[in-house]
């Protein structure tokens, strides 16, 4: 037996490469006293989570935040093992047997539902969907949307709704310069959407954007921003709030009141935010979206204080070829791993995993980020939750003794991995990658053309080797 301390590194397999995992491996490295090897496990061959596959193209500076995980990657007590699968290529009791610690950093990958009549009519899709598209996601390049039509839905006015409404709305060519799928670009140029209509089923006063992003809504060169001032005036109740309501409340409130006095504005297409409406069925034509029906809302407090809405049994049918839901992403569960199902996480205390929600500790498991909190927050938040997480990593086996089956080392754990999977993707071979990816938006005159194929990029990967 041997401790954190002075006999073999605490083992820690961190599953997921996006922001809170690379902020739970830079926390453990950062605590000196300890003495520790992280495995970066990922589904796909390439890093960075959400930051690659979810951040908007036309977001560039939000990615530069990928040289602070460069720099925790080049820590030679990190490696990463990517296009590996926990639940298909692996296994948790492989986890186990060569790991003292695993921390879940899984993200949050499926989505809420409406659970409306019509909500799985052809063209109406989940924005994730429509994001991991544009994005170059393997999971979603070969999805189909119909931009042949005018008009189109985008529920919930979280800022995914506004990502996906302002590419839909944005002048493709800002888009071509960026590092958007090629493929993506090409269909967006031949859009003939004019309309993008957000229904948020509250007022301005709980709109969940943050006010920077529906600023910029409003200064797109491509289209208006059209705001209702029926919808952006204050309820009473919100009137109340809004004296002691935060900073971006205040921002958004003031901004969609000003906004709605500008009209209807003359530029080619009109992103139209509409306030305190439900969609409550979708209308088919053919087995496809033809239009969403949508209710009415009147707000009021419920017991907890919260502003929530209430149908009034007015409603309205507006005219759409197409309906993005962007309702909340939802986590999926893992063959081996306690799930959530009511919540989409993994149930944990504080961050480390238990049996199920309120039960037993698991030992040496912990969760961090989307998975462990639910999907919200921005990249940031993931910091303090993954230092959080870790700090309890930490408190459970510094000093402590460790095993010594002789299964918990490095090369036993490689050898594991790289028999279960004959294509593993390193931190070395990404940056083969991404040479490459770079290369190849540079003749294409824009910052990047990502792979969007795991196995176009393993090709790649094994040619670049010889
Ligand atoms: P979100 O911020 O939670 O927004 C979800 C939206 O969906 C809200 O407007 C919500 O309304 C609405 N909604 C939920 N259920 C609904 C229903 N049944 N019918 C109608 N509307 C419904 O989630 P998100 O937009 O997916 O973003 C996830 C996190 O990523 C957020 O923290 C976000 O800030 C962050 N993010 C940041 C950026 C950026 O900084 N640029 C970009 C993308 C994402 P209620 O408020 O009424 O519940």
């Amino acid at each position: 037996m041997t401790t954190t301390n002075g006999g073999r590194p605490l083992r820690v397999a961190v599953i997921g490469s996006g922001p809170s995992g690379f902020y739970a491996a830079e926390a453990l490295f950062k605590d000196a006293s300890l003495k520790v090897e992280v495995d970066m496990i990922d589904r796909l061959p390439t890093p960075f989570g959400l930051v690659r596959g979810g951040v908007a193209p036309d977001h560039q500076k939000i990615k530069s935040v990928i040289k602070v995980y460069e720099k925790t990657a080049a820590d030679p007590r990190l490696r990463l093992f990517g296009n590996v699968k926990l639940g298909k290529d692996i296994t948790v009791a492989d986890l186990k047997a060569h790991y003292d610690a695993v921390v879940y950093a899984v993200g949050a990958e499926s989505d809420y539902r409406m659970n409306i009549p019509g909500e799985d009519l052809a063209g109406s899709h989940a924005a994730t969907e429509f994001v991991g598209w544009y994005n170059s996601h393997p999971d979603y390049r070969d999805s189909k949307f119909d931009l042949s039509c005018e008009s189109v839905a985008v529920v919930g006015i979280g800022n995914v709704a506004i990502d996906v409404a302002r590419i839909l709305a944005e002048d493709p060519e800002v888009l071509a310069k960026t590092d958007m799928a090629g493929y993506a670009v090409d269909a967006l140029r031949k859009s003939k959407v004019k309309e993008v209509i957000m229904l948020g089923r509250r007022g301005p006063a709980q709109a969940a954007f943050s006010p920077a992003e529906i600023e910029e809504m409003g200064a797109l060169h491509s289209a208006d921003l059209v705001v209702r001032a029926d919808e952006a005036e204050l309820d009473e109740e919100s009137k109340k709030d809004y004296a002691s309501a935060d900073i971006n409340t205040k921002k958004n409130v003031d901004y969609l009141i000003k906004a709605a006095q500008k009209g209807e504005g003359t530029k080619g297409r009109k992103v139209r935010l509409r306030l305190l409406v439900s969609p409550v069925e979708l209308i088919g034509e053919g087995g496809k979206v033809a239009a969403v029906r949508i209710e009415k809302n009147k707000l009021s407090r419920d017991a907890k204080g919260a502003m929530r809405p209430k149908g009034t049994g007015q409603f309205e049918t507006l005219k759409i070829g197409m309906i993005l839901r962007s309702v909340g992403y939802f986590g999926v569960a893992i063959p081996g791993v306690p799930f959530d199902e009511k919540k989409g996480v993994i149930p944990n205390d504080a961050g480390r995993v238990l049996a199920a929600a309120g039960g037993e500790k698991v030992p040496g498991q912990y969760v961090v980020g989307w998975a462990k909190r639910g999907p919200s927050g921005l990249i940031g938040t993931n910091r303090a939750c993954s230092y959080d997480t870790a700090a309890k990593l930490i408190e459970d086996f510094k000093g402590k003794p460790l095993s010594d089956d002789g299964l918990k080392t490095a090369a036993a754990a490689e050898k594991l991995i790289r028999s279960k999977k004959s294509e593993v993707v390193t931190f070395t071979d990404w940056k083969r990658l991404d040479q490459l990816e770079l290369e190849k938006g540079k003749a294409a005159g824009k910052i990047r053309e990502k792979f969007s194929s795991v196995s176009e990029a393993v090709e790649a990967l094994k040619t670049a080797r010889v």
